[in-house]
């Protein structure tokens, strides 16, 4: 099966209409670069880099990342390179930060709230990433984004770290890309006003399923409500899909969602143009995407989301993709 795909490496994603878009992969480390490469990804959708802070005893230094970020962006050249800033908090702790225990740490103290809130953490982390962007073709993408104050305040943030490097004579890419996920109702719901000033969204279908169904996604006993295909997770999806392009903007989604082979023609249909999934999903999603019809997925998903029950969306797509 392996072998029959590796044909898609060097190929283009193209579905059968003519319609192309963008296959990435998710990465953790540079150490999860070989796969990239080997699997034909088009880019780098989400750099984890929450794990470039994990299990060690205390914080990376800003050489240290700048060495990392580099290494990722020159392996890359210069296809895109999306770099989250850290999503710690939720399931990822930090011993050595040693944050007061929370009753509910997915509705607390993560991510982009922390970094606002030790900006010193993240600071350091911004410096090192436009220190390498003159390596390759970086995208900034902040986690957790909940409103546009926030998104506004670490634009600021990002701006002043940027004219200090450029002070001190340090090279520093002119326009960096600066996206937010979505995978919080709240911005999902605001994506039209978000879409007038970033450059980008990458949908996080992860916590935005979690957080839409209010289902905590460790939890076992509630994940049945994890349901990709509801109607109320693609209306979503469309309406933030439609906002970005209405301002000429683009849309990736990187959670789970986006290397599913059900989501996919789904995803197809609602125009997602990047879809950033494992390495290991790449050439099987591109072979599906090359047999899919981009216009017939658009009617399919417009059926879709007037559905009542996933079930019922579940079984549209197995019927109009059966034997694709
Ligand atoms: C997501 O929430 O979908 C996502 C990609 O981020 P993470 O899984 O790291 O929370
Ligand atoms: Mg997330």
């Amino acid at each position: 099966r392996r072998l029959e795909l590796t044909k898609f490496i060097q190929e283009s994603t193209i579905s059968a209409d003519g319609h192309q878009v963008k296959l990435t992969s998710n990465i953790e480390t540079p150490n999860d670069l070989e796969s990239v490469i080997n699997n034909g990804a088009e880019g780098i959708g989400l750099f984890r880099t929450e794990f470039l802070y994990m299990g060690r005893s205390q914080l990376p230094s800003e050489e240290e990342q700048f060495e990392s970020y580099k290494a990722v962006l020159e392996a890359m050249n210069g296809k895109p390179v999306v770099v989250r800033t850290i999503d710690i908090g939720g399931d990822k702790e930090l011993p050595y930060l040693e944050m007061p225990m929370e009753l509910n740490p997915f509705l607390g103290f993560r991510a982009i709230r922390l970094c606002l809130e030790r900006k010193d953490i993240f600071r350091t982390q911004l410096r090192a990433l436009l220190r390498a962007s003159t390596y390759g073709n970086l995208k900034i993408m902040f986690p957790m984004i909940a409103t546009l104050d926030e998104f506004r305040e670490v634009t600021k943030i990002l701006q002043e770290e940027k004219q200090k490097l450029i002070d001190d004579g340090v090279a520093v890419r002119d326009h960096i890309e600066l996206g937010i996920m979505i995978e919080i109702p709240s911005a999902a719901l605001m994506a039209d006003q978000f879409a007038k000033e970033v450059d980008f969204f990458s949908i996080g279908s992860n916590d935005l399923i979690q957080y839409t169904m209010a289902a905590d996604r460790m939890n076992e006993r509630v994940s049945y409500l994890y349901q990709p295909y509801s109607p109320a997770i693609l209306r979503l999806v469309k309406m933030v899909i439609n906002a970005a392009h209405h301002e000429g903007k683009w849309v990736g989604m990187c959670g789970e969602m986006a290397g599913d082979e059900t989501a996919i023609p789904l995803l197809l249909g609602l125009s997602l143009d990047e879809f950033s999934m494992s390495s290991s999903s790449i050439l099987k999603a591109r072979s599906q995407i090359l047999r899919l019809s981009k216009k017939d997925m658009g009617k399919l998903v417009e059926k879709a989301v007037q559905m009542g029950t996933t079930k019922e969306v579940v079984e549209l797509v197995n019927e109009a993709t059966s034997g694709k």
